[in-house]
């Protein structure tokens, strides 16, 4: 925790920021719109914030070609790495301007600068540089990157990764990761309109819901819903901390969360 005030984690989906059907396609109204959200209840609530958000078509292009998650696994990998950290940062910074512009002293963080991971989980990473943003009331903004990883060369870390490391240390209030559905359904909702919604996501239903999870149902290297719900759970199970998974392309939703309304979307908590 930041100081005495709480502190909450926001996820930006790469599917809401950019247009995952397209390469490199930034949704700039969305962004502004989230980066307006953010700070209203930034400055109504008086909460520490984080802001992570995924890569979308910018970085899972890349990683996809150069299958960069994979790890070291042609010659052209080591092209991929850097391919892949270039649009990831580029995407980042579009996020952070939005952010600044709305009125949020939004930074920059670059996990593949300062994380070290193995098998694509992180294990190591200097985090005093944000810990001292959040004392100053910062608002560090990491995302979905590439990583050097000490068994396979190279790695993608999605943000619920960098939120599971971040939330074991930082201990935050609440995690609010932000999609395009309006949270885990027992079957992909984008594929079948009969689909139910899961309320709530515990250690003791959890084995029940996996099977209906979808890995990746685009481009997403990282492994779609299936592995948001696992990274969530298990730092649920470490921390006791609760998280939500919710639809913030509706307007207004991820403002109304950070104002402290519950079960807009699927609840994940140890029990
Ligand atoms: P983001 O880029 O926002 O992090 P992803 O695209 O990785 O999100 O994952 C969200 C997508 O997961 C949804 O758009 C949905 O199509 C898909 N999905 C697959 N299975 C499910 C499920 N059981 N419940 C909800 N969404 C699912």
């Amino acid at each position: 925790m930041a100081g005495k005030v709480d502190l909450v984690f926001v996820k930006l989906g790469g599917s809401v920021i950019t247009d995952k059907a397209t390469p490199f396609t930034e949704r700039e109204e969305g962004i502004t719109r989230l980066g307006r959200e953010i700070h209203s209840a930034h400055i109504h609530t008086g909460l520490r914030l984080l802001v992570g958000h995924g890569g979308g078509s910018y970085p899972h292009t890349l990683a996809n070609q150069y299958r960069t998650h994979l790890g070291l696994v042609t010659e052209e990998s080591p092209l991929g790495i850097a391919l892949v950290q270039d649009a990831a940062a580029r995407l980042n910074r579009i996020v952070v301007k939005a952010l600044i512009k709305e009125g949020e002293k939004a930074v920059s963080i670059q996990p593949s600068s300062a994380a070290i991971s193995k098998r694509g989980h992180i294990v190591s990473w200097n985090l005093r540089p944000i810990r001292l943003m959040l004392n100053l009331d910062l608002t560090p903004v990491p995302y979905g990157d590439v990583s050097m990883d000490l068994a396979t060369g190279c790695s993608i870390l999605s943000t619920e990764e960098l939120f599971r490391y971040l939330g074991l240390k930082l201990k935050p209030r609440r995690v609010i990761v932000g999609s395009d559905v309006d949270g885990v359904y027992d079957r992909d909702p984008k594929k079948n309109s009969s689909a139910q919604k899961i309320p709530l996501i515990t250690t003791e239903n959890v084995n029940n819901v996996l099977p209906s999870l979808d890995g990746a149902s685009n481009i997403d290297v990282t492994g779609g819903m299936r592995s948001k719900v696992l990274s969530l759970l298990e730092l649920a199970k470490m921390t006791g901390v609760t998280c939500e998974i919710l639809d913030i392309s509706k307007p207004g939703n991820l403002e109304d969360s950070l104002n402290g309304k519950k079960g807009i979307g699927t609840i994940i908590r140890r029990t």
